[in-house]
């Protein structure tokens, strides 16, 4: 253990517990990540006596000014080159009912560990000459790493309801370590479960989004689904589940074939919000839901819906209302386009649309589209494949010869104005459009020239007479 404490920033620590005569640790995730070979930046201290007075203490021996004080919560965070060190009291908490706050008091360092959520989260080191290094662990956190296990220290009940954030963390936990929640410890979590109305949206999706960024993000959507959280945090994915059958014909569960769609999505790709995109891309398909005699069951514009309902959504969980969001948006709106255009032939026009349409975004919508094959028939499986492989290259080619991506109109709206005279009306709007729609559809190349001859023609044709030919423009002869 020792080698995980040889930085210089412990040995600074631990001469100043002793100037100061004081009991001093680390203790929680950054003592759990030493053993899951995670080395971490963030420290916490914990310091039988006066954390804030300890953090100073420290601060001046290393002649630092990055010391913050939170004084009403006796805490301390100093920072120092690459570290990230929290300092605090050790404590003993006591919670009411009605909220996530305790009455805290002084505490030994086993009252502290016990204050934890996890036995994983309470392993503790020593810091002190005397024993430094050695690992303080009451509630058998090494055994429960070991077997890959998240149990709370004390009474699970107790736990959860003092504080039901932790029930998300226990997800969250178990979702990026790939550990099984202990069934006591699960089943409190059902038990519990109403009890997450008290913590604030904020911090549940803090949990989320880094359960979202696991390797397998759809453990943790199964784990809400079965202890009664999902509803809470998302009723919207609630509503997907189950499957309806008519004239013997049923439909696919959403809910389980969107969990699959998130994985295969999450084994290419890093990014968070495209990974909220595969989570919501079929959002809308419970209430597009029809059955069609002679078609079977139609979701038909659950594309749209879906778009529609992604601000409300991302509102009532407070993430970002930006770019990130209109991002979402777009992918959930896209999300069939590459499948029905790889459904038949693929002409050059209708990726044209496609690359102006989804921009710069097309790599990740194309990796939307085939994270969410799940089929179970190889063939088909194989046959969507080959398809988009075809729709990819044709995107390459189109884009070398187009430039669509980026798509800036060669011809502007004040040129428009300019040679017919005009002031802005909608007939200005109307050339424009002529003109993007002819190059999407290949009827003139992407080019100023024959743009401009474009427009001369369709404002000819709506009575304008050009009053002035713009200098860059050469007559075809
Ligand atoms: P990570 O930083 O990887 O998200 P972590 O376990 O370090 O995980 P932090 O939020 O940084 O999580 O918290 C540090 C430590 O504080 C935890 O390891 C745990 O001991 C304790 N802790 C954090 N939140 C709670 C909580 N809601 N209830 C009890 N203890 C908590
Ligand atoms: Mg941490």
């Amino acid at each position: 253990m020792r080698e995980y404490l040889s930085s210089r920033i412990f040995k600074t620590i631990s001469e100043v517990a002793d100037l100061e005569g004081v009991e001093v640790y680390v203790i929680g995730g950054f003592v759990r990540d030493i053993f899951l070979n995670r080395p971490s930046k963030d420290i916490d201290i914990v310091v039988v006596g006066s954390g804030v007075e300890f953090a100073k203490a420290v601060a001046n021996r290393l002649r630092s000014k990055r010391l913050t004080l939170f004084k009403n919560f006796g805490t301390a965070q100093l920072k120092h080159n690459e570290w990230d060190i929290e300092f605090v009291g050790a404590r003993k908490e006591s919670y009411r009912l009605d909220s996530r706050k305790p009455i805290v008091e002084d505490g030994t360092l086993e009252d502290d560990q016990k204050r934890r959520d996890f036995t994983i989260n309470a392993l503790a080191l020593s810091l002190n000459a005397k024993n430094y290094g050695e690992l303080l662990d009451p509630f058998g956190g090494i055994k429960d790493l070991k077997n890959g296990i998240i149990r709370t220290p004390l009474d699970p009940a107790t736990t959860f309801s003092d504080d039901p954030l932790r029930m998300l963390r226990a997800i969250r936990f178990a979702t990026q370590l790939n550990f099984n929640i202990e069934p006591e410890t699960f089943k409190a979590i059902g038990q519990m479960s109403n009890r997450i109305t008290i913590v604030s949206t904020e911090r549940i999706m803090d949990e989320v989004n880094k359960m979202m960024l696991a390797p397998s993000p759809s453990r943790g959507w199964l784990l809400l689904d079965e202890c009664g959280l999902l509803p809470y945090v998302l009723p919207e994915l609630t509503a997907m589940k189950g499957v309806e059958t008519r004239n013997g014909i049923a439909h696919k569960d959403n809910f389980y074939h969107t969990l699959e769609v998130l994985d295969n999505l999450a084994a290419k790709s890093d990014s968070l919000w495209l990974r909220w995109a595969a989570l919501l891309h079929d959002i809308g398909k419970p209430r597009t839901k029809k059955f069609i005699p002679g078609q079977g069951w139609t979701f038909h514009g659950h594309e749209f819906l879906g778009a529609k309902m992604i601000p409300e959504i991302f509102r009532k969980l407070k993430l970002p209302l930006n770019e990130k969001m209109k991002f979402v948006q777009k992918m959930v709106l896209l999300h069939l386009r590459p499948i029905i255009l790889s459904q038949d032939i693929v002409t050059d026009s209708a990726v044209r649309r496609l690359l102006f349409d989804a921009g710069d975004d097309i790599d990740d919508l194309m990796a939307l589209c085939e994270a969410d094959i799940t089929s179970k028939n190889d063939y088909t499986v194989r046959k969507h494949l080959a398809n988009f492989r075809i729709v990819r290259k044709k995107l390459k080619e189109i884009e070398e010869k187009d430039a669509i991506r980026n798509f800036q109109p060669p011809v502007t709206g004040e040129m428009i104005m300019e040679t017919f005279n005009l002031s802005p009306c909608k007939e200005v709007g109307i050339i424009k459009n002529r003109i993007k729609d002819a190059i999407l559809d290949g009827e003139i190349r992407n080019d100023f020239n024959q743009a401009y001859g474009l427009m001369l023609k369709t404002g000819e044709e709506l009575g304008f007479v050009p009053v002035k030919l713009h200098p860059n423009y050469k007559p075809a002869s």
